[in-house]
């Protein structure tokens, strides 16, 4: 047992700042309050206690081609199955990609996330390396798998059905790459496989605005829109929303994750987040292919507060921004995969502490904070 005194703990599930004492036993958080003292007593002279960070979306498997075609298009790099990416996965040693996906673990680990939900490919045998690189570091992957049977224009639609529930078995969900590459009755299959189980389904939408033009163009509907309308649980990007768009998110209370940094590295726009807020939406953020950008969320947030500042020459609310990497998974609806704690009795201790160079608690993890400065990282692994 351990008590963490003399810090501000952002409480709460809307990071509420308080003067107050947590205490720690066997890795869950057993009381908080002013003036606790049991068991050891940890000083953290005015730190901020923060819950530790989930990065939402990663495609950690590209850790082994960091840097490589930089300045490429989007669909160069990450288009299956011809781009840089999945050239370079269909040539990796196992050796070589175990090692690589857990030097990308640690630096998650190192600054300060806990939890991350992963785009992974290669199938079943790609969920077990993942798995196996994943055993004896203090993080928690929550794996979204694909099969290469999702691909072409005229699928089996029963080998897709039966691949995906193979996949179930051992993954915590199914995330093709987007509409471009499978059809809608794949993409049926998928959603609906994954709600009867309770599983995640994912896909990327709206990523560049000529996805969103040749979807229009072809479908009568924007990527956003065949998104929503397929059901899947969780879209990822929405960086070009058109028209009626993010109504319709809204509408569906579809999970959603931005992805700042990668998108500026592929240079297809920047998301509408201060509109996305204003309209009540609660997105999560991502750092997305480790072969474009450091897993770091230290990084995601400051790049974030700038750019949408700026761009959108409106100043983003940095509690807002900091929930997006913390306690926004919570409204989630498939909780059941996704078991994040907030600082609140009762939940595991998974919080991270940050030395504090400022009155602002949010700015002072958003703007100020680098991985030196985190003082403690409390945590425990936590199996489904
Ligand atoms: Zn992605």
């Amino acid at each position: 047992m351990f008590t963490i005194s003399n810090g501000i703990i952002l409480k709460g599930q809307n990071l509420l700042p308080v003067h107050e004492n947590i205490v720690v036993d066997d890795g869950k958080i057993i009381n908080i309050g002013k003036d606790l003292k049991e068991g050891k007593i940890i000083d953290v002279d005015g730190a901020v206690v923060c819950p530790s960070f989930i990065n939402s979306h990663i495609h950690i498997g590209d850790s082994i081609i960091k840097d490589e075609g930089y300045a490429l298009s989007l669909s160069e790099m990450v288009k299956p199955p011809n781009g840089v990416k999945h050239r370079a996965l269909a040539d990796a040693e196992n050796d070589e990609l175990i090692e690589s996906m857990a030097q990308s673990m640690w630096d998650m680990v190192y600054s300060g996330t806990t939890h991350f939900i992963d785009y992974r490919e290669g199938g079943i045998e790609g969920v077990k390396l993942l798995k196996k690189a994943s055993e004896d570091i203090p993080i928690k992957p929550i794996i979204l798998a694909r099969d290469d049977s999702f691909y072409g224009d005229d699928p089996d639609l029963s080998k897709v059905k039966n691949a995906v529930r193979k996949l179930l078995k051992v993954a915590d969900g199914i995330a093709p790459s987007g509409f471009g590459e499978i059809t809608d009755d794949v993409a049926m299959i998928i959603s609906q496989e994954c709600q009867k189980q309770g599983k995640i389904s994912s896909i990327h939408v709206g990523e560049s605005e000529n996805n969103q033009i040749d979807s229009l163009n072809k479908f009568n509907m924007t990527e956003i829109e065949k998104g929503v309308n397929a059901d899947f649980s969780q879209l990822v990007h929405l960086t070009n929303p058109k028209n009626n768009d993010l109504n319709l998110v809204l509408k569906a209370n579809s999970n959603i994750v931005l992805c700042p940094r990668a998108n500026a590295s592929l240079n297809v726009g920047v998301a509408p987040l201060n509109k996305m807020l204003k309209l009540g939406l609660k997105p999560l953020i991502g750092s997305d292919n480790v072969m474009i950008n450091s897993p770091n969320m230290l990084r995601e947030l400051e790049f974030c507060l700038k750019i949408m500042s700026v761009y959108y020459n409106e100043y983003l609310n940095p509690c807002e921004l900091l929930k997006m990497a913390t306690t926004n998974i919570c409204d989630f609806k498939i909780n059941s995969v996704v078991q994040k704690s907030l600082i609140e009795e009762q939940n595991f201790a998974e919080f991270i502490i940050f030395k504090s160079f400022s009155k602002n608690p949010y700015l002072n993890i958003c703007n100020r904070c680098e991985t030196k400065n985190i003082l403690y990282t409390i945590n425990k692994k936590v199996s489904i």
